[in-house]
């Protein structure tokens, strides 16, 4: 693995464009994998300059593909770069580039979303997690498919620093649909204000950076795309399990339009329901007709807090599933008996 610092030259060698690198190697986009390309270096370097100082840094790289964005991270100076892709067809054109940058660049043909990113750099470069962020980003020009369930995954790993947060307060560059970039970053009142915003904001302070048009990608998508920079908080403002806010924050916004205490009764079974929510409600201090696009950090805090307390008081709350409930209750209507509905679940 690289060391840091000692790089007389980080610019790469004159290398074929990636344009010719995807003819060479007939590098057709799978729409199955999401696939749309950068090619232009000047946006690529855009996008990289967001994750801040680079020189020196190790490096994650969310799907490179043909390593347009690859380029523009070993050109800012990085030291260790590690490439996790999916797609075995990219490896030849990855490994031109490693050979262009030697000792720099690191291969992993794999998942993000099941590689071991807290195995992939070494213990040394952990800081505190009240300390500043460690010399360790993560970039990606994320696949669309995955954005998602991979920064819901990443923002609970935050939570209970693991994956890549074991090396302390590990900052993200990463790309995503404009409207889910709009979602993550979105302020109190905001129509894009939702459950992402929320899960976000809590444990990070998001910054939406700019927006690239769909057509700056080969192929083109359908939607433009956002570039959103991570960096988890040293005190997340939410102190409860990542699990319970979400489960909070999942009901609040099931009826995005109605009074926030609509979505807090679903949190609770029939028998119970209105007792328990007034007195969630009354706890928190939180006004019952807010909307969920209205309520702050803090609002959403007193509802967690005040869930929390009912649920150790009376533990069976916490794996109550109003969803669960009402499906149970369609299959019995459909005729079945109760076993047969359960053994469906
Ligand atoms: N970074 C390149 C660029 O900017 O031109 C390619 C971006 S393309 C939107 C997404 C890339 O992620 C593709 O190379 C695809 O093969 C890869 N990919 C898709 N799913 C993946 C996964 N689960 N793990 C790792 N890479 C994945």
């Amino acid at each position: 693995m690289a060391g840091s610092g000692k790089l007389a030259n980080v610019r790469l060698p004159p290398l074929p464009t990636v344009g010719e690198l995807i003819k060479l190697y007939n590098l057709r986009a799978e729409k199955q994998l999401s696939q749309n390309f950068l090619l232009d270096l000047r946006l690529t370097d855009k996008i990289v300059r967001q994750a801040g100082r680079l020189k020196g840094a190790h490096v994650c790289e969310v799907g490179p593909g043909p390593g347009g964005l690859t380029r523009s991270i070993l050109n800012a100076g990085a030291a260790d770069l590690l490439l996790v892709e999916k797609d075995t067809r990219f490896i030849p054109g990855l490994k031109l580039l490693s050979e262009a940058a030697p000792g720099r660049v690191r291969i992993v043909h794999g998942d993000i979303l099941t590689y071991r990113m807290d195995r992939g750099f070494p213990a040394n470069i952990s800081k505190k997690w009240e300390e500043v962020p460690p010399n360790l980003h993560i970039i990606g020009n994320l696949p669309f498919n995955v954005a998602t369930p991979l920064i819901i995954k990443w923002l609970n790993n935050i939570a209970d620093r693991t994956g890549p947060f074991v090396f302390g307060r590990t900052q993200l560059t990463l790309t995503f649909q404009k409207e889910v970039a709009e979602r993550l970053t979105a302020s109190t009142g905001s129509k894009q204000r939702s459950r992402l915003s929320i899960m976000a904001q809590y444990l990070c302070t998001v910054h939406n950076c700019f927006t690239i048009p769909g057509r700056a990608f080969v192929p083109k998508p359908e939607v433009d795309v956002g570039v959103v920079h991570f960096t988890p908080l040293v005190q997340p403002q939410i102190q409860q399990p990542f699990q319970l806010v979400e489960k909070v924050v999942r009901n609040l916004f099931q009826f995005r339009r109605k009074h926030c205490y609509k979505g807090v009764e679903k949190l609770f079974p029939e028998a119970c329901r209105d007792e328990l929510t007034q007195e969630m409600m009354q706890k928190a201090d939180v006004d019952p007709t807010l909307r969920p696009t209205e309520l702050t950090i803090p609002h959403v805090r007193a509802l967690a807090d005040a869930y929390a307390h009912l649920c150790t008081r009376e533990p069976g709350l916490l794996s109550y599933e109003f969803r669960e409930e009402l499906r149970l209750k369609h299959l019995l209507r459909k005729g079945d008996t109760p076993v047969d509905a359960f053994m469906d679940t």
